[in-house]
């Protein structure tokens, strides 16, 4: 005689409907994992997986997961580099894919609402409609969503001059763990001391579950100059930039090292100039008149600057052309070697050269390769450390490096995580940059938000918190 195993979820399936209720090994598999290289190890599959359609969704999952004890997990896309969407050790992810509707504009305030499954490229679109723009662009943005973005502050290429997520968010809604959706920015009625705002942009998923965000929008660029110019050295690009910097801000400014152009130029065509050992990406935006002035001077600084050659153009084929390249780099790099880590380091400007110097010399040392490219208009480079998965001493020799790496970095006045978060992936090297009082303090505020430890554990804080 066979008895029927009694539902722990059931529940929760008859208060939200069973079809926003994914408890199947198969669909807990595709919750397991986001596109991070460096998951800790272990089985971290969910214990279940809900998918909210409406606010009170949300509040319900989260009352039940405080009966029940459960950990949740709030997951946008899954593109998080750090672990963040990981369920390490089981607990419910609330994925937000179906909280999609369409965002509410307010042209003549510059504004819109939208909820959080909404992919970053929906917001884009959404505002280029009314000639206006969302300016902060992850190179994921087809297919990040924007609750990710705000939880991560994702930055991207056009940090250098329209910042970072966290410039553009007025306001949020999110539930917290008791299952009240709190107001913050300007959906807060009531006028309060502080606004919580700053400190859920970025928070990783530790504070509560965004679920809606006022975002600002700004005009829409008049016209836009694209220029790729090589350099057979990556000293001159870097003494090029330091030319224009102080007197253009560019909005893209981004670097490519001879690694990353080596594995580009085994996936695509394009006649980089024999010798080029580093390229730079960079693009002016504004009106016609400047645009073009900037592009002409920055040109020209480059060229001073021993650039083996300039492609300007303003052309959108052409630009589209020019910008594959630069969004090649990552899948690309795949192919290099087996294992890969991706690191986003931030330094101060004028310390770029000496930090590539000094983390190619570790790669050396340790029989890695550590390509280098990224947003360097803003200091923020992606670190790579390759390595031979097949060798098994060689993941661990691939954290060294990287645990070497970063202490130059905070050694020269920078950050282990410029736009990619600490997640699981880098909450062991976290110590490397704060002291143990930063970390009690970041732990108090967890605390404050979350007395029960319910949101995205094993995350940020170093393991021994
Ligand atoms: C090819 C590639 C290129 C990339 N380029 C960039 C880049 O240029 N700049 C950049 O900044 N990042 C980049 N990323 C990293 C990644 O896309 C960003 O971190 C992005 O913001 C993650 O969004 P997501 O929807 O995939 O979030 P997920 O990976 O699903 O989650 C990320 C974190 O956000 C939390 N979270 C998600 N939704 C919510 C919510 N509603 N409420 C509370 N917490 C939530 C999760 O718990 C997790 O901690 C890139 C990734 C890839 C794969």
């Amino acid at each position: 005689m066979f008895f029927r195993k009694k539902d722990p979820y059931k529940k929760l399936k008859k208060l939200i409907g069973s079809e926003k209720v994914l408890d199947r090994a198969e669909d807990k598999l595709v919750y397991a994992g986001d596109a991070s290289y460096t998951a800790p190890p272990g089985n971290h599959k969910p214990d279940l997986v809900v998918l909210p359609e409406s606010i009170e969704d949300v509040c319900e999952t989260i009352l039940f997961a405080e009966e029940t004890g459960m950990h949740v997990i709030p997951r946008g896309a899954g593109t998080g580099m750090s672990s963040g969407a990981v369920p390490i050790g089981g607990g419910i992810v609330i994925s937000m894919e179906k909280m999609i509707s369409d965002p509410r504009l307010n042209v003549e305030e510059r504004w819109l609402d939208c909820e959080m499954g909404l992919k970053t490229e929906d917001i884009k679109k959404a505002a280029a409609k009314q000639n206006l723009l969302y300016p902060p662009d992850p190179s994921s943005f087809r297919i990040s969503t924007i609750g990710g973005n705000i939880a991560e502050n994702a930055g991207g290429l056009r940090c250098v001059k329209y910042g970072t997520t966290k410039d553009y968010v007025l306001g949020l809604k999110y539930v917290d763990a008791e299952g009240h959706v709190v107001s913050t920015g300007v959906y807060n009625t009531e006028p309060t001391p502080v606004d919580l705002t700053p400190l859920l942009v970025g928070s990783e998923g530790l504070f509560g579950v965004i679920v809606q965000a006022r975002l600002a929008l700004i005009p829409a660029p008049e016209s836009t100059y694209t220029l790729l110019a090589h350099f057979s050295d990556i000293k001159h690009a870097l003494a090029s930039l330091h030319k224009f910097l102080p007197k253009v801000t560019p909005s893209v400014c981004e670097l490519m090292d001879d690694l990353v152009i080596g594995a580009i130029r085994k996936h695509d065509p394009y006649p980089f100039p024999t010798g080029t050992e580093a390229a730079m990406l960079i693009e002016t935006d504004g009106k016609q008149e400047s645009a073009a002035n900037e592009a002409k001077w920055i040109e020209e600084v480059l060229r001073a600057h021993n650039a083996l050659e300039v492609h300007r153009t303003q052309d959108k084929t052409e630009r589209e052309r020019l910008w594959n390249l630069r969004r090649l780099v990552s899948p690309a790099l795949s192919h290099i070697a087996t294992g890969k880590m991706n690191e986003d380091v931030v330094v101060p400007i004028s310390a770029m050269a000496e930090l590539i110097e000094r983390c190619r010399k570790i790669g050396e040392e340790s029989g890695v390769k550590v390509p280098i490219y990224g947003h360097a208009g803003d200091g923020n480079l992606h670190l790579n450390v390759m390595y031979d998965k097949s060798e098994q001493k060689m993941e661990t020799v691939a954290h060294q490096a990287i645990s070497r790496c970063f202490k130059v970095v905070v050694e020269l006045g920078g950050t282990i995580s410029g736009e990619h978060g600490i997640g699981a992936s880098k909450n062991r090297f976290i110590t490397i940059q704060y002291s143990t009082e930063q970390l009690r303090l970041l732990k108090a505020i967890k605390d404050a938000f979350d007395p029960n430890g319910m949101f995205n554990p094993y995350k940020v804080l170093p393991p021994t918190m």
